[in-house]
């Protein structure tokens, strides 16, 4: 880059500017014209349009980037669940009114080329949301930073329902075209796989092991925009791409084996192909592993030889650059960048391990056993075997340190062991990362106690200065300001719109909850909001719902450690309540229960409860007393997309995990924000929702992690509810005895017998407590005045899950880097 990069100016910020634009895109990119477009044409020629006034601050952010050269932060995660661009992009350009203008004048309306767009679901839940969230917060802030992660040719499933069953069809998210990708074949990086390590003499006599690998795969970078709010910062997300080795051509000359080589260059490009849609339970699968390690090892170089300048001293590394390692996943970059350095780079060991240990951070997501990524060692002998060598010897000087500080405690030993024995010999991926980053981090404030007290107990005595939390946040602007224009305005008009973009602000709301005429237009914003989503499901789903109903939300992945199952429990009830004259349908709070959930494909009970959601919905939906005051509703294909006009309509929200199991949950924050009071059990996130709010502005129920943990510590009996509790009995019996399937015993048996077996998170011990829970909220509902003076509040106090100031915390706690604005 010389001195003066001249820079393209943007198109011009009115109505005129914007139609200029988008017509020359219809005419000269899509090469069509107005009478004829389709569209799909008429929404890529509008996202090429926006585009081009992000682009000119992208190469500035970039250049300055360069010339700059602040120390940044690396974003590494297998998952970015985006959702649609064209909103975000419109809002932080400031062009929706322009935009909504320039269409009209053509004939055209916004709202339908919207529609046009595939969201890319590249993430399963929350994890990949979080991703998203991060990199909108840092490209805000200005913070240098780049995301660094995988293009799956196919995102997550759609799901479709047959019978009430989950049905997973492929998301080609591609197959129509990617207006907001830049693909850079001419950055590909090249990466190796399998093969043998071999010793040999260096110049200067010293014994070193190098990596021949048996195969070699492309990854070719594409880059999308990360938009800052109104801040003249794009920041970058590259996404790589898997593809085989020019030598594939030369074979095809050489060998004239066409067939064999195609199959290769398949192999290669299956790297790729998909994402795993599993949430919270990996498989182990060998590709998964190359996934991994193929995305962190190109995301590695492009760092070292792309954006660092020629020459850099690479013991100054952490100077530069902090990896953060979102989950397990990027783990595998820890010895990846001590082969780079030790390898190619010929550094000391010592001096290696010194700087790799302070350019990476982890992130733990979770607090379930069966989440804590292992790699059986003969597969990652056999994919890395250099980087098996490598772990190894970390190990082996990790455990000296361990044995010598211990006084020899051999049993502490072997339970710090990056190796795991048992089941099989495997690497622990969060051990690993554990050692080899700078700093670990729960998602919030009981995650990361019960990390230091359970999960890694031994590691946080060993390490204590590592150890921190940051609670995790969600963007403002896709959650609040994209998906509730409604309240947007409301808040803007009382408090003006400095909000956006510094969250704590909305407590400025809080005197307002007293304000009878502010009540009502907030009320008004949730009935619109309600309609938009009656609208939605509609013309979406073919689902009718009734606006008039408390609408009563549960949506987040499905899993029994989220406990879908205790919400159906309350639904079955009050179905057998009203069906057996113990309860008198007048008596009845009206109720919509919205559910949305995918299930992981080989997740045989989590599929089964999505079978029985939709049987006991059609019973529900289809008696004519009951569904009158009770509805079930449960839309397929639950994504970012359809969270956007849910959330702001809704009036409960459902987080209800067993303590002690949801790390942190980001669905309860983006539901408070909007104005929903939470029935949430004493868990992850909502433990400091809770405090913020205040007690009387929530619905707590059940088992704390310290009871939860007492009662599996002595053997949960769930007969033992079971037997005490009639209206639970009689819930149970419905599902058993078939009243919602048909008179077949069978169909739910498996989920009956789990849940009075060994159901490990006691849906049943904490069943009562949530009825009591639920007839408070039904209380409180009865009062309108109240009610929404508590979901203002909730809005007022929930400033702090804005992700804005996660990232703050992080640069403070974790990463110790600094903003850079645009001049
Ligand atoms: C926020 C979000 C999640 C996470 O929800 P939790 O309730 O925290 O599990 C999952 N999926 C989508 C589409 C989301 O937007």
């Amino acid at each position: 880059m010389t001195e003066n990069t001249p820079l393209i100016s943007s198109p011009e910020h009115s109505v005129e500017g914007f139609v200029r634009e988008f017509m020359r895109e219809l005419n000269f990119s899509q090469g069509t014209v107005l009478e004829r477009s389709t569209v799909n044409d008429e929404y890529l020629a509008l996202a090429r349009t926006v585009r081009h006034y992000l682009m000119a601050q992208w190469m500035e952010t970039t250049v300055d980037h360069y010339r700059a050269q602040p120390k940044a932060v690396a974003y590494l995660s297998a998952e970015y669940l985006l959702g649609r661009q064209l909103d975000n992009a419109l809002i932080a350009t400031d062009l929706v009114e322009i935009a909504t203008e320039a269409l009209a004048s053509l004939g055209l309306d916004l709202a339908d080329l919207r529609e046009a767009e595939v969201e890319p679901g590249l993430g399963n839940g929350g994890l990949g949301r979080l991703a998203a969230c991060f990199i909108d917060s840092l490209a805000t802030m200005s913070v240098p930073a780049i995301g660094y992660g995988i293009r799956y040719e196919y995102g997550i499933f759609r799901q479709t329902f047959a019978d009430g069953r989950q049905v997973e069809e492929p998301d080609n998210w591609l197959e129509y075209g990617s207006p907001w990708e830049f693909a850079h074949p001419e950055h590909e990086v090249t990466v190796g796989f399998g093969g043998h390590t071999e010793k040999y003499t260096d110049d200067d006599g010293v014994e070193r092991s190098r990596w021949v690998p048996g195969w070699r795969v492309l990854g070719v970078p594409h880059n999308y925009m990360v938009p800052g709010y109104r801040n003249g910062r794009v920041n970058t997300l590259r996404l790589w791409s898997a593809r085989a080795t020019h030598a594939f051509d030369l074979k095809i000359f050489n060998y004239g084996d066409y067939a064999e080589a195609v199959r290769s260059q398949t192999f290669a490009e299956n790297i790729s192909k998909v994402l795993y849609p599993e949430d919270s339970t990996p498989q182990g699968k060998e590709l998964r592993l190359q996934q991994q390690y193929f995305f962190v090892a190109c995301s590695i170089r492009d760092f070292i030889d792309q954006l660092l300048p020629r020459g850099f001293d690479l013991h100054r590394l952490p100077e530069r650059i902090v990896f953060q390692l979102n989950d397990t996943h990027p783990v595998i970059g820890i010895p990846e960048l001590m082969r780079v350095l030790v390898d190619e780079h010929g550094f000391e060991w010592d001096d290696a391990w010194d700087v790799t240990r302070r350019c990476f951070a982890y992130t733990c997501h979770t607090l379930l056993p069966e989440a804590l990524e292992v790699w059986p060692v003969e597969l990652m002998g056999r994919l890395l075997p250099r980087h098996l060598e490598i772990i190894y010897r970390i190990n082996d000087e990790f455990l000296a340190d361990v044995r010598e500080r211990s006084g020899g405690d051999e049993l502490l030993v072997r339970r710090m062991s990056i190796i795991a024995e048992h089941p099989e010999r495997a690497v622990r991926m969060a051990y690993l990362a554990t050692v080899g980053g700078a700093r670990v981090n729960g998602v919030a404030e009981l995650h990361s106690q019960l990390l230091r007290d359970k999960v890694l107990a031994d590691f946080a005595s060993f390490f204590p200065e590592k150890f921190t939390n940051v609670t995790n946040g969600v963007t403002p602007r896709r959650f609040v300001k994209l998906a509730n224009p409604g309240l947007s305005g409301l808040i803007t008009e009382a408090i003006g719109d400095g909000w956006v973009t510094d969250l704590d602000r909305l407590r400025e709301l809080e005197p307002l909850a007293e304000d009878a005429e502010f009540r009502r237009r907030f009320r008004e914003v949730k009935a619109a909001n309600k309609d938009r989503l009656v609208d939605l499901l509609r013309r979406r789903d073919g689902i009718e719902i009734d606006p008039s109903t408390m609408l009563d939300v549960m949506v987040k992945r499905l899993h029994e450690y989220k406990r879908q199952l205790l919400k159906l429990l309350h639904v079955v009830t009050v179905y057998d309540r009203i069906t057996t004259g113990e309860l008198a349908v007048a008596g009845v709070t009206p109720r919509t229960v919205v559910f949305g959930a995918k299930a992981a494909p080989g997740y045989v009970m989590a599929k089964q409860i999505i079978a029985l959601i939709n049987h006991v919905g059609a019973v529900v939906n289809s008696h004519p007393e009951v569904s009158g005051v009770l509805r079930v509703a449960f839309p397929a294909n639950y994504n970012v997309t359809v969270a956007e006009t849910l959330v702001p309509a809704a009036d409960l929200s459902e987080q209800i995990s067993l303590a002690g199991k949801e790390a942190s949950g980001t669905g309860n924050m983006k539901f408070a924000l909007n104005g929903a009071l939470t029935i949430g059990t004493d868990d992850g996130a909502n433990v400091e929702i809770r405090k913020l709010v205040g007690d009387d502005n929530f619905f707590l129920f059940g088992l704390t992690e310290p009871e939860a943990s007492a009662i599996a510590e002595r053997g949960y009996r769930p007969t033992s509810y079971y037997e005490e509790n009639e209206s639970l009995r009689r819930a149970l019996h419905l599902i058993a005895t078939g009243v919602f399937s048909h008179g077949d015993r069978s169909t739910f048996e498996p989920v009956v017998s789990n849940l009075l077996g060994e159901d490990r998170f006691m849906v049943l011990a904490d069943y009562q407590s949530y009825l009591d829970a639920q007839e408070r909220v039904d209380a409180a509902y009865a009062d309108p005045e109240a009610w929404s003076r508590s979901a203002v509040l909730n809005v007022a106090r929930s400033g702090f899950f804005s992700s804005d100031r996660s990232m703050r915390d992080y640069l403070e706690r974790i990463w110790h880097a600094e903003p850079l604005p645009s001049s």
